[in-house]
Order: structure tokens, then sequence, then C-alpha cells
């Protein structure tokens, strides 16, 4: 889900080395170094320790090594197995000739917005783009927050009305280093730690929801974020909710809304039709029974549409019938091209949100940041990426109708 609307309101295919030197211990190893990597197909990012460390030793090295390997992939962040230059020059040369790669991908574009938010593009190995967003926020103490916004698939297949990535169309899902590479991404622009992760870029978490789990334990137990400095963003998949709760993660789950009623809901968001609203606060409900974390709702204000005190009465009659204690974040519309929406007065803004909070929901309104680096989920991808994205259907080899262009 496109938070970026809420805070922004915040090598190239790398040739696999020739196995030809296959050293003779490989040849019985790399089977169980595939099971090991669980989908990521020989990619270091977003390994455990444990992981690393039954690695090297499948290598013929010490478990020490794999505590190294650890040390040089998530603290100094090194990008090539041949940087490595802990590590003896023989296993930096079986790691290649296994076919193993560190997984981090080259910075295609960061554009910087005049409140310090860093919007960047990064290069994805078949040449497809994705956005990260990081939003420096400074507190009263004058520590700063750096939030990092990130992607969970290339595009999105569900085309909320007024989000630019749903506009831009969907390719595929992300694999668990490439959201974890977000992070890092964010850490080394910034040169500070990442203190905050939203999965509300492009894309639609659930629907990637085993990736989106994998790069959650890593950014956790590996790049060291609490769990509690997570959130997770859907704008609602059927049968998605109950499976994140059996996860009981201590991490926030943001659901949203964008409307009070079922008819309002499906004019804004299509996949709605799919997912009544009273199914979805049912499953918000038996989350927070099952997690003990409460669901924060997401309300993207639309000039107009859904920005009426009427609206906001309906919402909170809406919230009470499924609970206590909620909690909404209201976020004005970012704008974006050729969108049919407007951006609602801060009139508007204010009278939603009292009306909120005279009937005891609390509310936040997002600032909107970055308004100058086209901040809106989707919006600067598109800027770049002209070529319409392929779909699940589609042969999904890089081509060169898939190559961005690119100034
Ligand atoms: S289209 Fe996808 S990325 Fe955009 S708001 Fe909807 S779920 Fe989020």
């Amino acid at each position: 889900m496109a938070l970026l609307q809420y805070v922004c309101s915040v090598p190239l295919a790398r040739a696999v080395r020739s196995r030809s030197r296959t050293i003779s211990s490989l040849a019985v190893t790399v089977p169980s170094l595939k099971k090991v990597v669980n989908g990521d197909s020989q990619v270091l990012l977003g390994m455990s320790e444990k992981e690393l460390q039954q690695l090297a030793m499948d290598l013929g090295q010490q478990s020490y090594r794999g505590k190294q390997l650890h040390h040089l992939l998530y603290k100094r962040k090194v990008k090539e197995i041949q940087d490595f230059s802990h590590l003896p020059q023989a296993f930096r040369n079986d790691l290649q000739d296994a076919g193993w790669r560190v997984g981090r991908s080259p910075i295609h574009r960061a554009v910087t917005a005049a409140d310090g938010t860093v919007k960047l593009l990064i290069k994805l190995e078949d040449n497809r783009l994705i956005e990260t967003v990081g939003i420096p926020v400074e507190d009263d103490k004058g520590s700063v927050r750096l939030t990092a916004c990130v992607s969970s698939q290339v595009g999105c297949p569900l085309r909320c009305s007024f989000c630019a990535t749903g506009k831009g169309g969907f390719s595929r899902n992300l694999q668990r280093h490439e959201i974890v590479e977000q992070v890092l991404a964010i850490e080394e622009l910034f040169k500070n730690r990442v203190t905050n992760v939203v999965f509300m870029g492009m894309g639609e978490p659930m629907l990637n929801l085993k990736a989106v789990l994998e790069a959650h334990r890593c950014l956790n137990k590996d790049v060291l974020i609490g769990q509690r400095m997570i959130t997770i963003s859907t704008v609602g998949v059927p049968n998605t909710i109950k499976k994140l709760a059996s996860h009981k993660l201590q991490s926030t789950l943001a659901v949203s809304l964008h409307a009070p009623n079922q008819t309002l809901r499906e004019s804004i968001v299509p996949s709605a039709k799919s997912y009544p609203l009273d199914a979805i606060m049912k499953d918000c409900r038996d989350y927070f029974l099952e997690t003990s974390r409460r669901v924060s709702f997401e309300y993207t204000l639309l000039a107009g549409v859904n920005d009426a005190v009427e609206h906001a009465i309906e919402l909170a009659d809406l919230l009470h019938e499924w609970g206590r204690g909620y909690h909404v974040n209201l976020i004005p519309f970012n704008p974006i091209e050729g969108s049919e929406y407007r951006r609602p007065y801060k009139k508007a803004v204010l009278a939603f949100s009292a009306a909120l909070e005279s009937r005891k929901i609390t509310v936040s309104v997002r600032q909107t940041r970055g308004l100058d680096a086209s901040a809106a989920c989707g919006q600067l991808r598109n800027e770049f990426q002209k070529t319409p994205l392929l779909t699940d259907s589609d042969n999904l080899q890089p081509s060169q109708a898939d190559i961005p262009i690119v100034c």
C-alpha cells in the first residue's frame, strides 16, 4: 500500500559466475545449500547467521566464517563477494564458483525533497525499477528518526483509483533480499540507522506475504530493527490477515480503509468488491484477539469524495461497532499527474479529524512529506519507466521493451 501518500505526503544482471572451476566438495554440498536459501537461490542477503554458518561449513570452512559473512552483509553492507576482504580469497572464490552473490542492486536515481525526504529508484537485476523512500524526522529532543518506506512488489495489481503505482501496472513480486536491500540502501544514503520500516511503498504486501515475512525476519533479527518499529500495510486481501495473525508479530498492521461504507470503498478501491468491509473489520478484530496488537486504519482524504464530516461520523460508528481503542491515520491526498482527485482543504481535514476525536477515536493527520520529490507512491517510477510493465502471464525475461527509458 502506498504510504508514500502518507509519510511522503514521504550491477545490472550480473552474470552468474562460471561453475567450471567446481571443486570436488561442491558437487555434494550445493543441493543442501539450495534448501537453506529457501527460494532466493544463491543470494546471501536475507540469510540468517545460522544459515550463513551452515553455508560456510558446506563450503569446507569453519562456522565462524558464517558469522563474518553476516557481519559483512548487515553491518559493513559490502555489496560484492570479492570485496569481503576479511575472508580468505579461496573462500570468496568458492562462493562465487558455486553461483552465490550478495544480492544488492544499484541506485538508478535519487531525488531529494526540500524537507530532506529522499526517494530512490533501485534498478533490479532484471532492469525493473522500484521505489524506496527515506524519511528523516527530527523529534523534540533533536534525535532523528529515519523511516524507510519499502516496496513489496514491482508495481501493483490492485489499481486503487488514487494511486500512481496502481496506474503503472504490475510486473512481479519482490524477493526477500530485494526488500531488505531497500533498507540498507536508505541507511547508506543517510549514513544513519533506519529506525522504522513501513511496508507502504509499491505493491500490496499481503499478495507477497511469504517474501514479506522473510524480509521482516531479516530486518528484525539481522538488521536489528525492532518488530514494533515495523508496519505492514494492506488494502485488504481475503484470508491474509488471519494468516499474518498466526505469526503473532509485534509489528503494526495498518489497514487502508479510505471509506466508511462498502459502496464508496468499492469506488475508490476496486479490489474491495472481493472483500466486504464487514469481513475486513471482523478479521481486524480477530487479529487483535490473536496478537494483542490493535490494527491501525489508514484513510486517504480525497476532496469532495470521502472527506465530509458525515463520512467521519460513519467511520466512527463502523469502528465502534467492531472494537475499542482504534487509531486512524488521516492522509490528505498527495496529488498525482492525471488524477481525477484533488487534495482536501485544510479546513475539511480538521473538521474530519475533530469529528472522529469527539467520538473517542484517536487520530493522527499525516504530514505531507516530499511533495517536490514526486513523493506519492509510484510517481517517480512512472516518470522513469514509461514502458508498460509485464503482466504475470508475460515472459519475465528482461527484454529491450522492458528497459526503462531514462535520462
Ligand atoms: S494500488 Fe497497490 S500500491 Fe497503490 S494504494 Fe492500492 S494496494 Fe497500495
